[in-house]
């Protein structure tokens, strides 16, 4: 690891005065949707903004920080992350009405969370987010969609922190966003944002959630450790398309295998490591332009120190 001195100095020199969580040395494995990767160097779990802002502000020079929202998009590299990595606790998994089609919440808040908010007050256009994992705040920094929607369709402004503790406000307009990516660099900690929907009956919300659900139950492999899409489909064709048409769907990797349900998804069968998955992703990526002509880009982020991938 190689901010260790910094991490144990940071953890003597901060603990009694930041509120929060600090932890060291902790183990991101069980909340990645993988159920792979390292360990965090120090892991801060802020008690509220100000808490953050304290820690942002005082941290040593040139740590690294890292966010993690509900690790559902992320493959985490087996050597860890070094530096800090930040969640969001419970501080920011608030939700709160603005005006009737307004709400405000915390980056912390599940999607499902906001989902349910919008059924039971007769909201539309959230019902995408009951089936996407993960987080606001991640799902922000993907512009994460389904169903030909995407959460940039709802967002009206976003509440940013800095690394060095400096908050600000960015409307929409302000964020360049496309097809599952933005512009929010890796130095911006999304804190909350304002969402807008219209309303709408309660039942004709419903039935498209359960529309939505029975879809993704009948065609992902929802239950299985996975980060969701692998890569990102292409003008033309669908990545779990190029997967079949290159001939490779059936290729695995230690403990990591493409889902047959979804070739798009890579799943951990039970002992895989965070380099068998990018192993098997980065063989895909070479099968298919080798094949079609055509290179995959990576959907998940690929986060972290660990062994290098060969092809
Ligand atoms: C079974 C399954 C199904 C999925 N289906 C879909 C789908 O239909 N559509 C879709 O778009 N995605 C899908 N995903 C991927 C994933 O759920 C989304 O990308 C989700 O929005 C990620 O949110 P998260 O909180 O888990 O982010 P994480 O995975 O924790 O992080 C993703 C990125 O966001 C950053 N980040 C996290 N929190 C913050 C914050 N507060 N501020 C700034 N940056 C932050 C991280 O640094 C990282 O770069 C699926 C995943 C799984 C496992």
């Amino acid at each position: 690891m190689k901010f260790w001195a910094e991490a144990d100095r940071l953890k003597d020199n901060l603990n009694n005065l930041v509120r929060g969580e600090l932890y060291s040395n902790y183990s991101l494995r069980p909340i990645s949707w993988f159920r792979v990767g390292g360990y965090a160097e120090i892991l801060f779990i802020p008690k509220d903004e100000q808490d953050l802002r304290y820690f942002l502000f005082n941290k040593p020079e040139g740590i690294p920080i890292t966010v993690i929202g509900g690790a559902s998009n992320l493959l985490i590299r087996d050597h860890g992350i070094p530096g800090v990595v930040i969640i969001l606790g419970k501080a920011f998994n608030h939700i709160d009405y603005i005006q009737s089609e307004k709400i405000n919440c915390g980056a912390s808040v599940p999607n499902k969370k906001i989902s349910n908010f919008a059924l039971k007050n007769n909201l539309k256009g959230f019902s995408f987010l009951s089936t996407i994992p993960g987080t606001l705040g991640g799902s922000i920094k993907m512009n994460a969609g389904a169903y030909k929607s995407e959460i940039m369709d709802i967002i009206l402004n976003a509440k940013f922190i800095d690394t060095s503790g400096n908050t600000y406000t960015k409307s929409i307009s302000d964020i360049n966003y496309g097809y599952r990516k933005t512009d929010i660099t890796d130095e911006m900690i999304c804190l909350s944002a304002t969402l807008e929907g219209s309303l709408a009956r309660k039942d004709d919300i419903k039935q498209e959630i359960e529309q939505f659900k029975n879809y993704r139950n009948n065609t992902q492999p929802i239950r299985e450790r996975t980060g969701g899409s692998t890569f990102k489909n292409t003008q033309n064709k669908k990545a779990w398309e190029l997967i079949r048409d290159a001939e490779c769907n059936n290729l695995s990797v230690g403990g990591a295998m493409i889902s047959q349900r979804h070739y798009n998804f890579i799943i951990n069968k039970g002992n895989a490591t965070a380099y068998d998955i990018e192993l098997l992703g980065e063989t895909i990526i070479t099968y298919v332009e080798k094949r079609t002509g055509i290179k995959l880009e990576w959907e998940i982020k690929i986060i972290g120190d660990g062994p290098e991938v060969l092809i």
